[in-house]
């Protein structure tokens, strides 16, 4: 039980956003704030892990080593949650040592880092990868980049039941659907299949159309065998991932001076932007209630120095 979970699952709160272009157009949302889980552990990376969390539990593992990049959400929940739970983790991390905020935290959470240069990274989907790896530190267990996969799919499940037990606080009784930033679609998928078909769930993708999300949310849902699904992607990346511009930084300050949830420009900015877009364009009828799903991602904007 080192690692398991199953003693802590933490509640996201689903609160009313208040925003002018969805008044007009006669539009509720419900943001569901899983920035706010926790002081240490953040987004949708958290319940991205839970189910490997659970694997590695089942393998008798002492702790758990992954992959990310020197702003990386994902290392930065696995190396939070090792802290919070007690158990060792591992960071491989893209490029050359470098220092940014994300990286102090991870030394803070008492991650070992290894800094694998590029082309070391590039090779992380070779066979043989994680051999060496292995034998240094037998007693761990590998979890893949982002915390992806059907089992990050299935820990994603529980956001349904989060928002269901909150949905009367809001004088709610029910809702038309979901969206959410996609970056690889695990998160959509996993909602997709707590869904099965019932909500459609509306992906705004952060990244460009050659990553394969469709693919990779399509193989998702097969492999758990759902025979009923219904979500789409809408193109949300704005000329590639990470790429910010001045009509989304404007954006985001507004929408976080107007509605007082923070944002940042990668995926939650880039997602509200496209539902505002997608509401305007008349896409929704009045009277829709959406939940949009922040990811969090907070931890990662203090990397970003064309952020302000
Ligand atoms: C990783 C991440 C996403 C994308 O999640 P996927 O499951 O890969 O689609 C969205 N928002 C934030 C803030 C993230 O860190």
């Amino acid at each position: 039980m080192l690692l398991s979970p199953a003693n802590w699952l933490p509640q996201a709160p689903l609160e009313p956003l208040l925003l002018d272009w969805l008044t007009r157009a006669g539009i509720e949302v419900a943001i569901l704030r899983l920035d706010q889980i926790d002081p240490l552990i953040s987004g949708n990376k958290w319940f991205k892990l839970i189910e490997h969390l659970k694997a590695a539990d089942r393998a008798g593992a002492q702790g758990v080593i992954s992959l990310g990049g020197a702003h990386s959400n994902h290392l930065h929940a696995l190396a939070a949650a090792g802290k919070r739970l007690g158990f060792e983790t591992v960071g491989l991390l893209r490029g050359h040592p470098q220092q940014t905020p994300t990286v102090a935290d991870l030394q803070a959470f008492g991650m070992q880092l290894h800094w694998l240069g590029y082309g070391g990274y590039r090779a992380r989907h070779e066979p043989g990868f994680w051999e060496p790896w292995q034998a240094q530190y037998p007693n761990l267990y590998a979890v893949p980049e982002g915390g992806g996969g059907l089992a990050g799919a299935l820990g994603c499940k529980a956001l349904k039941e989060q928002v269901s037990v909150q949905l009367s606080n809001l004088g709610w009784s029910d809702y038309h659907g979901w969206w959410l930033a996609c970056g690889t679609g695990t998160t959509l998928a996993g909602l997709v299949l707590a869904e099965a078909g019932v909500h459609p769930v509306y992906g705004a993708l952060a990244v460009p159309d050659d990553h394969g999300v469709a693919p990779q949310v399509a193989a998702i849902v097969r492999e758990a065998g759902l025979q009923i699904s219904a979500y789409e992607l809408i193109d949300a990346s704005r000329g590639g991932f990470a790429k910010v511009d001045p009509v989304l930084l404007e954006f985001i300050e507004n929408a976080e001076q107007s509605c007082g949830v923070p944002l940042e420009p990668l995926y939650t900015g880039k997602a509200l932007l496209a539902l505002k877009q997608q509401v305007e364009a008349g896409r929704f009828e009045h009277g829709t209630r959406l939940i949009f799903v922040h990811t969090g991602g907070l931890q990662g904007r203090r990397g970003l120095i064309s952020y302000s």
